[in-house]
């Protein structure tokens, strides 16, 4: 099966890397997969699972047993923030002022977030740039509507490995950075590496890597 597989490759890559292989967490991207087709994954242990659109985790989540943690992890329009929030346990793509502002005027209870930065080189990536990470750093911090936990990003899609590492190391340095200025904060998540780039990765600090394609490929 192919989540083992993808287990123990991230534990190799974690012992690779002398770190403990408990540190880093494994978030199923379940995108375009029908509920059916995670059930085995729930049934051999697996509980955390990230969707990239709001649409698709309310019509999936009510399908599958409810001690799942779903995790949001493509942008999030404001339109939909209020439909969303009672959904989900984190936010990986908190990237803006306006966004905040919408989860403040919605939230019940604080909303666990993180912080999405643009490290890679392509136009498309969503995030905030590096230089600005500060100002909106405190602007979360200062915000009774969510609880921020790290930072999230996206290498660039290239054939490079070298770029992809630098490009992590750069995301690494921002949240060491961020721990290190506010120890108060609970700040435990760096969300990077997905099917293509993990392993580079968990070498590079990664606490949290979001996984689809290479989980379901071999069940096709
Ligand atoms: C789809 C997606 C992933 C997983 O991608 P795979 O290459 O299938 O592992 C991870 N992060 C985000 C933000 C995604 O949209």
């Amino acid at each position: 099966m192919s989540l083992e597989k993808v287990r123990e490759r991230i534990y190799k890559a974690a012992l690779r890397a002398g770190r403990s292989p408990e540190e880093v967490t494994l978030l199923v991207v379940s995108k375009g997969q029908p509920p059916e087709r995670l059930l085995p994954l729930y049934q051999a242990g697996q509980r955390l699972f990230g969707e990239n659109r709001v649409q698709e985790l309310l019509s999936k989540k009510p399908h599958l047993p409810a001690d799942i943690a779903w995790h949001l992890i493509g942008s999030l329009q404001t339109n939909k923030v209020k439909a969303v929030l009672p959904h989900i346990v984190l936010l990986h793509s908190l990237d803006r002022e306006s966004l905040l502002v919408e989860i403040e005027k919605r939230a019940e209870r604080p909303l666990p977030c993180l912080i999405e930065v643009k490290i890679a080189q392509e136009a498309t990536k969503h995030g905030v740039l590096p230089h600005e990470l500060e100002r909106l750093v405190e602007r979360v911090l200062a915000s009774p509507a969510v609880v921020l936990r790290g930072l999230m990003g996206m290498a660039s899609l290239t054939e490079d490995p070298a770029q992809i590492r630098r490009e992590f190391r750069l995301l690494y340095q921002l949240y060491r950075r961020l721990a290190e200025k506010y120890p108060e904060a609970p700040i435990d998540t760096l969300s990077m590496g997905m099917s293509s780039d993990f392993e580079i990765a968990i070498e590079e600090g990664s606490t949290l890597v979001r996984i689809g394609s290479a989980v379901f490929s071999d069940l096709d």
